[in-house]
């Protein structure tokens, strides 16, 4: 199957459910990222700074870039001018950063909250009682130019999917809550990223609205750089 009958087959499975499509084009060339683009696809999703930006500026301006993977403050200046969602926050110091670089660009920059739920050492993220924290905390309350949009978490790498089920679950129970105690009249905190290629169908079974699928689309990622593909 090329990757124009893969995103095709996606797009109808998902858009049948509500849910929205991300792209994860992270080590693919633009040359792949165009043939998604040709069938209509216009969320991707890069996990890499250096390599979303100089996408950003080879490939068609309408596509919506969404950052997945861990950010750095020192970096959040490359992405602030044009970046529609970075769904990776996971502390308040990252936010305060992406407010002063969104203040500047003048503009209101949509988040995630990346939650931690996976049993394993590597996965960043906040832990469920800080999410409430930072929600709660005077610093929080003063950013304008910050949009929780909602959670995003990434499950376990296991083919335990009770597992999977679970951790996909409790997250959906703190996105339900978080919505009722702190969003309850703000109909923009609307979204819950999970779901990777390997455990997406579970992960709408429990709940997400988004779902983040690369090697599904393009193949399986051999790790090297892009440009050398
Ligand atoms: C790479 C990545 C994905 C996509 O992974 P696939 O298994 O190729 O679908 C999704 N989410 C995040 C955060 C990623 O880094």
């Amino acid at each position: 199957m090329s990757i124009a009958d893969n995103i095709n087959s996606l797009k109808k499975e998902t858009g049948a459910l509500k849910v929205t499509l991300i792209a994860v084009s992270k080590t693919k060339p633009v040359e792949e990222i165009l043939e998604a683009y040709n069938t209509g696809q216009r969320i991707f999703g890069e996990n890499m700074v250096q390599e979303l930006v100089e996408k950003y500026e080879q490939l068609p301006k309408d596509i919506q870039w969404h950052l997945i993977g861990h950010l750095q403050s020192n970096k959040v200046k490359y992405i602030a001018p044009f970046i529609t969602m970075i769904q990776s926050v996971d502390s308040l110091k990252l936010l305060q950063e992406i407010e002063k670089h969104a203040e500047k660009n003048n503009r209101i920059i949509d988040c995630l909250l990346q939650v931690y739920i996976a049993d394993e050492e590597t996965k960043y993220g906040l832990g469920f009682d800080e999410v409430i924290e930072l929600l709660r905390s005077d610093e929080f309350a003063a950013l304008k130019h910050i949009r929780i949009r909602g959670l995003m978490g990434i499950a376990t790498n296991t083919d335990n999917e009770k597992q999977i089920k679970e951790e996909y679950y409790e997250l959906k129970t703190l996105f339900d809550g978080i919505k009722q105690s702190f969003f309850r009249k703000d109909v923009s905190f609307d979204t819950l990223s999970m779901g990777m290629s390997s455990d997406y169908k579970i992960a709408i079974e429990q709940g997400s609205n988004m779902v983040r699928l690369g090697s599904t689309i393009f193949g399986q990622r051999v790790i090297k750089h892009w440009k050398n593909n």
